[in-house]
């Protein structure tokens, strides 16, 4: 029997929405926006007449804090039981098939921004966690540029965190007090954070054997351990670790099938390392890449990559001196390696995505790549309008620009099949490189 969203939300929610809801307000909005039923709103946002509990008070005062990219515009939703959203985004999952019973979900955004994703990707992890991947098919800010969209969202419980990339905006969707009832959506502006990407420093280009592109999809499993400051970082966020870990594969998983390359991450391990953080990058970075340093609560991170079979292995940490460092780009299997920290903004700009696809190959854009570069045609792409980068791109020479979940392509366009095309064959196609790479990546173990 299908879960009625209705039976779930308490009367002083139904009451919020129905004051928030856009298209209420003739004057406020276009009379062609679209208007949500409440069944089909994810998350609805909670009335600035409720009384919220000190927790979610204190999670939204922490926000600022912990975000240094997060603006003014900023509204509280209610995350719901995970029956609730759950049902609701399996069933919005194009890809399980549902027919008659798929359903558009719709999600309210700050200044009553209104959007309908599509789903096309849903995984039950198990544990009570699940992943939801979604396309935009209406936005009432861009009415005439959909399909510009991409919603990455892991609920866990009724926590839910996730990422909103919009053709004009990024948002994010972070849990708010301890039971993650609530949940923040807000608007997040990358420029306003100046902690990089480190480019990485080993640029040995090793050859490794090219295996033939096969037309399946090839898994790459990734080893996730973290230090005890990141677990900190990560608890204030009111995300549990394995959460915040299946956002981290989602938005990849998510940047893949958006740029329609046949790859997907899976999540091999989530491993703590008793590790204590020096506050220096280099120091922290060197005893994870170079193994045999002594360094035993880092050696035990190589003894699981091999036990659970995980090709990559990244470290997170709570450094923020950069956003994150691959050891080098196109690794080979004793160099897949990165480190990135878990603040919020360098989960905004999806850090976890851009290192590992350094390990697998890809570029910057042209003049923040290595000279010469492991493959002419794997730059990232700045677009002509300067608005957007894929994947790989810097922002230095375009900022602020928004970092999309795509990989540079001859072959996409953004917004998706009516835009301007991502790239071009003979240098940003990330894309291809990706494509040739992975197979001899997802064999590393
Ligand atoms: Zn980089």
């Amino acid at each position: 029997m299908p879960i009625r969203p209705r039976q779930f939300i308490g009367p002083l929610v139904v009451m919020a929405v129905l004051l928030t809801i856009p298209g209420r307000d003739a004057s406020a909005q276009p009379t062609t926006s679209p208007r949500p039923s409440a069944e089909t709103i994810l998350f609805p946002p909670v009335g600035s007449n409720v009384d919220l509990p000190s927790g979610v008070r204190e999670g939204l005062r922490q926000i600022r804090g912990l975000d240094p990219t997060a603006t003014d515009e900023l509204i509280v939703v209610q995350s719901r039981g995970l029956a609730v959203t759950r049902s609701m985004l399996s069933r919005s999952t194009a890809e399980r098939g549902a027919g008659p019973e798929t359903q558009q979900v719709s999600i309210i955004l700050p200044n009553a921004r209104v959007i309908t994703t599509k789903g096309i990707s849903f995984k039950d992890l198990g544990g009570g966690r699940s992943s939801w991947i979604g396309s935009v098919t209406s936005d009432t800010t861009n009415q005439a540029n959909v399909n510009a969209g991409t919603v990455v969202i892991t609920t866990e419980g009724s926590r839910a965190l996730g990422s909103i990339s919009l053709l004009d905006q990024k948002y994010a969707l972070t849990p708010l007090g301890q039971e993650g009832e609530f949940a923040a959506i807000y608007k997040v502006e990358e420029g306003r954070t100046l902690k990089p990407e480190e480019p990485p420093q080993n640029l040995k280009f090793k050859k490794r054997t090219e295996a033939p592109q096969e037309p399946s999809t090839t898994n790459i499993r990734i080893l996730l351990a973290y230090t005890p400051t990141a677990e900190r970082i990560i608890a204030s966020q009111n995300a549990t670790l394995g959460q915040y870990a299946a956002q981290l594969i989602a938005e990849s998983n998510a940047t893949f099938i958006g740029s329609k390359v046949n790859v997907s991450y899976e999540l091999a391990s989530l491993m703590p390392v008793s590790y204590t953080e020096t506050g220096d990058w280099v120091t922290d970075r060197d005893r994870f890449f170079l193994k045999g340093g002594n360094y035993s609560d880092m050696d035990a991170v190589f003894d699981e990559r091999d036990k659970t079979k995980a090709d990559i292995a990244v470290l997170l940490t709570g450094d923020n001196t950069y956003c994150g460092e691959a050891e080098t780009i196109h690794a080979n299997s004793e160099e897949a390696f990165a480190v990135v920290d878990v603040e919020p903004f360098c989960r905004n700009k999806f850090t976890f995505t851009h290192e590992t696809v350094h390990l697998l190959g890809g570029e910057h854009d042209p003049p923040h790549a290595s000279n010469p570069p492991y493959k002419p045609y794997g730059h990232g792409y700045i677009t002509g309008q300067q608005t957007w980068r894929t994947m790989m791109a810097y922002d230095t020479d375009c900022s602020p620009c928004t970092r999309i979940l795509r990989l540079s392509s001859p072959l996409l366009r953004y917004p998706d099949d009516q835009g301007e095309v991502l790239g071009t064959a003979n240098e940003y196609d990330n894309a291809r490189v990706v494509k040739e790479e992975a197979e001899a990546v997802s064999k590393f173990k």
